[in-house]
């Protein structure tokens, strides 16, 4: 849809109304017989038709092309009310630049900036919300370190908030406590099992060596008998 031609201050061309929306020209596309368009109206009429809604000539949305230089320059250098006018701004400025100034117009509507706050006012009076938002928030004065939410600054009691997070710390370090133990545990028990095999794998060395000390032992017993 294009821009409201109410909104415009002086005599407008009537190449750059939109032949669909009868409005100014908002994001144009020029179709071959030289008939321009917004964007978004040409592609909703081509949806059921297949020609141009002034001359009727065929169509397509293959062969649309941004507008003629000349026309495109004419169009910015449109001068138009602010969209919030009816709420203020008496703001004129270019086509160009409008976008611009309506993004910061102190007129629009912008949310509240507290996370949560569901409040839309009017940029210009945001600082005035600001001071009064429930949804603003600052630290207990009390010092417990605690950050209170406006809505809920009667309900603060620092020694409950206190006792919930020690609570939860305590928790914490019983869990962790726990932990440790497990891990020391199970670490002990792997270096049990493995003293336990080694000891047997000395065992049998030794078992081992004796047989074989008994095996020589007999040998010699042999030799020396055989010699005397
Ligand atoms: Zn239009
Ligand atoms: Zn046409
Ligand atoms: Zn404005
Ligand atoms: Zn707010
Ligand atoms: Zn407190």
């Amino acid at each position: 849809m294009g821009y409201d031609i109410e909104r415009f201050v002086g005599y407008v061309n009537e190449g750059l109304l939109c032949s669909i929306c009868r409005d100014v020209l908002e994001d144009p596309l020029q179709a071959p017989c030289e008939h321009a368009f917004c964007t978004t109206c040409i592609h909703g009429w081509l949806v059921h038709h297949s020609n141009c809604p002034e001359d009727r000539q065929a169509l397509d949305a293959s062969v649309l092309h941004p507008l003629y230089r000349y026309m495109k320059n004419d169009l910015n250098r449109l001068q138009l009310h602010c969209k919030n006018r009816e709420h203020g701004c008496d703001m004129v400025c270019s086509l160009e630049s409008i976008d611009r100034h309506e993004r910061e117009c102190e007129y629009s509507q912008i949310s509240c900036s507290n996370a949560g706050c569901p409040v839309q006012v009017e940029r210009r009076n945001l600082e005035g919300h600001l001071a009064l938002c429930e949804y603003r928030s600052r630290e207990c004065p009390n010092g417990c370190g605690y950050t209170i939410l406006s809505a809920e600054d009667t309900q603060h009691n620092c020694v409950a908030e206190l006792r919930t997070e020690l609570e939860l710390l305590r928790s914490e370090m019983i869990c962790r406590v726990e932990e440790a133990k497990h891990e020391m545990e199970s670490r002990l028990d792997s270096q049990r099992r493995h003293m336990v095999q080694k000891e047997s794998m000395l065992q049998n060395e030794i078992e081992e060596l004796k047989r074989c000390r008994n095996h020589v032992n007999s040998n010699t017993t042999i030799i020396r008998t055989g010699v005397v």
